[in-house]
């Protein structure tokens, strides 16, 4: 991580509840996915006994190509489905940095997470769970998705880490260019 990140995260006030050590995680993973030029999103899971069981961060650039599903929650429950088959989803907590998305609520509550926190607030992409079909209704009825109750250090820096810690219109330029088919500037 380079320094200017890393100071970020040192200049951090000390952790007040439980719930900052995860936002502190989910912004690590953020700007290390900036740093990898992906978006800057970061996602924990954790269990009922305030164990990690699984972390992840945008990875929709990697490797010179472009994956539509390399979003944090995705590629968390990725590793969750992957690595830990056994486990019981109701005693998960999900931590985003960002307001999860259409396709990543539409994820979460196929894969049966039953609570989110996210940090960040998402307003012009974020989804609201308004609108769903019955089936995803009901589903959605069994989900709690709320903003974290954190200190407001880690929404900030979840702000930054998909603002000014990256150029938009350069992200918004690679996925032109996938859509083409050109290589990713
Ligand atoms: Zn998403």
């Amino acid at each position: 991580m380079n320094e200017q990140h890393a100071a970020l995260l040192h200049h951090a006030p000390r952790s007040q509840k439980p719930a900052d050590t995860w936002a502190r995680l989910c912004c690590e993973q953020a700007i290390l996915a900036v740093e990898h030029g992906c978006y800057g999103v970061g996602a924990v899971l954790v269990n009922q006994a305030h164990e990690l069981l699984c972390s992840a961060r945008n990875q929709v650039f990697v490797d010179g190509h472009y994956n539509s599903a390399g979003h944090a929650e995705m590629q968390l429950l990725d590793q969750l489905e992957a690595e830990h088959p056994q486990q019981d989803r109701s005693v998960l907590t999900l931590y985003v940095s960002l307001q999860p998305c259409l396709m990543c609520y539409g994820r979460i509550l196929l894969a049966g997470i039953p609570r989110v926190r996210y940090l960040a607030v998402d307003k012009p992409g974020g989804f609201t769970g308004k609108g769903l079909p019955p089936a995803w209704a009901e589903l959605a009825a069994h989900t709690s998705i709320h903003q974290a109750r954190v200190d407001s250090y880690w929404i900030n820096l979840a702000e930054q880490a998909i603002s000014t810690l990256q150029d938009r219109q350069v992200m918004r330029q690679r996925v032109l260019s996938a859509w083409r088919g050109t290589s990713l500037p």
